[in-house]
């Protein structure tokens, strides 16, 4: 199909890279993984989104997870409205952040206390700081192509818009900084205790994405989160679970406690129990939480962190989610799509595998399965392009990378999964 070569998003993004650096304030918008110019959103409702040349999409990026109700969900705008008519933010304590930490440490089994910020980045940031901090060690362990966030630390063999630049690191992040962040390939337990064995006195932490979903979406093997547990805790690290997209996305709460049967020394939240607006958090042990300023000496800090405008989204967000129980339809709609997708795909007799996760999914193109970065990579990131100009064309966006994951929300129904496997097999048709 044709793509108009001029049209209000040609012009929005010509405006907009002479003012914003490569035209976007996310590196992964830009389509640079993709090719083509990037699509401008004016509004969402539901899974739909609407863009600056007037049509209608349905929506499976769901902002990275963090729509998991869909967009301008009703009774979120309006809690929302409520704090912003009452006062967005002060710059003091207020009601509503304890009730949000409450909330999170009655649903989360591992987080005795929690401290709220405005970013995942933030919240892992503050965990390795932490982390640093109890244990007086220097190094954090991490998965290649896990995505923990653009802190120096850990953009060290990154993820996500990482991986779809091409570059393992990132420059501006310092020797030092690379040389206190060890990385092995996800999946990989004897890599891990390989690496603790040669530097166990020096490790604080082991960061890990419980299912990653910044290289594409790719599962835990059996035996991998539990045998972190046991390698971090006979080697006096911490095991940091990075639940930013996992957490309140497979269930009402973390991965780590619903499907891992694993209690991590601390967890990051976001994007979910932020209910769309800029809010994450960091907790666990009480022991080591209570390590951070001011009864601590690890320093940490907000302006709006915890503001009530952000709160009174995730508070009703994670109302609606223990109300409606959305997972086990999500998740019966992501295996009928990535199903789908395998079988048309086959017939076509291309070599697209859609891996899947309770309603996250992936199509990576390749045999697959796909089970650490080495496996991502190998992908057919041309073929990837097709599928994606392809599915736009017919309107519906996925993300713009074979690194990423796609988000069914609550409010995706059987007859966009069926639109979706309806447009899949045009593509593949046309490929
Ligand atoms: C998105 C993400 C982050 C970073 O969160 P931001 O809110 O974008 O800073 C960290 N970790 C994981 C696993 C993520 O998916």
């Amino acid at each position: 199909m044709d793509r108009k070569k001029t049209g209000p998003h040609e012009a929005l993004f010509a405006r907009a890279k002479k003012v914003i650096p490569g035209g976007v304030n996310s590196p992964v918008r830009a389509f640079n993984g993709v090719g083509g110019t990037p699509v401008f959103v004016e509004s969402g409702r539901r899974q739909k989104i609407r863009t600056a040349d007037g049509r209608v999409l349905t929506d499976y990026c769901c902002s990275w997870g963090a729509m998991i109700l869909g967009h301008a969900r009703r009774e979120v705008v309006a809690s929302v409205g409520r704090a912003a008519s009452l006062g967005s933010t002060f710059g003091i304590a207020t009601p509503a952040e304890v009730d949000f930490a409450e909330r999170l440490v009655s649903l989360v089994p591992s987080m005795e206390m929690v401290r709220a910020v405005s970013s995942g980045t933030e919240a892992v940031m503050t965990a390795v700081r932490l982390a640093r901090g109890v244990t007086g060690r220097r190094i954090v362990l991490k998965f290649d192509g896990c995505y923990h966030g653009h802190s120096d630390a850990m953009l060290v063999k990154s993820g996500s818009g990482v991986l779809t630049m091409g570059a393992s690191s990132s420059a501006g992040v310092t020797a030092g900084a690379v040389a206190d962040t060890l990385v092995v390939p996800y999946n990989d337990l004897s890599a891990v205790k390989q690496a603790l064995a040669e530097h166990g006195g020096d490790i604080a932490a082991v960061i890990v994405e419980p299912v990653a979903g910044n290289m594409g979406i790719v599962p835990p093997a059996d035996g991998f989160l539990k045998g972190l547990r046991a390698l971090t805790r006979a080697a006096g690290a911490l095991l940091v679970c990075d639940e930013v997209i996992c957490g309140f996305r497979f269930g009402f709460s973390t991965y780590s406690a619903l499907y891992a049967g694993v209690v991590p020394d601390l967890v990051t939240l976001g994007k979910v129990v932020g209910g769309g607006l800029p809010l994450a958090a960091v907790g666990g042990r009480a022991k080591w939480m209570r390590q951070l300023a001011p009864t601590g000496p690890v320093y940490q800090a907000g302006t709006l962190s915890g503001n009530p405008l952000a709160v009174a989204a995730g508070l009703k967000t994670l109302e609606i989610l223990e109300r409606e129980q959305p997972y086990a339809r999500m998740a019966e709609l992501g295996s009928a799509l990535a199903v789908g997708v395998g079988t048309i795909a086959a017939e076509h007799g291309l070599p697209i595998t859609c891996q899947s996760f309770n309603g996250v999914f992936t199509p990576f193109c390749a045999e697959g399965p796909v089970m650490c970065l080495a496996d991502a990579k190998a992908c057919d990131l041309k073929l990837y392009a097709k599928v994606f100009h392809g599915m736009l064309d017919r309107g519906i966006y996925i993300a713009p990378s074979q690194f990423e994951c796609n988000f069914i929300s609550a409010a995706h129904t059987d007859r966009d999964v069926d639109e979706f496997l309806d447009r899949f097999d045009d593509v593949c048709a046309c490929i």
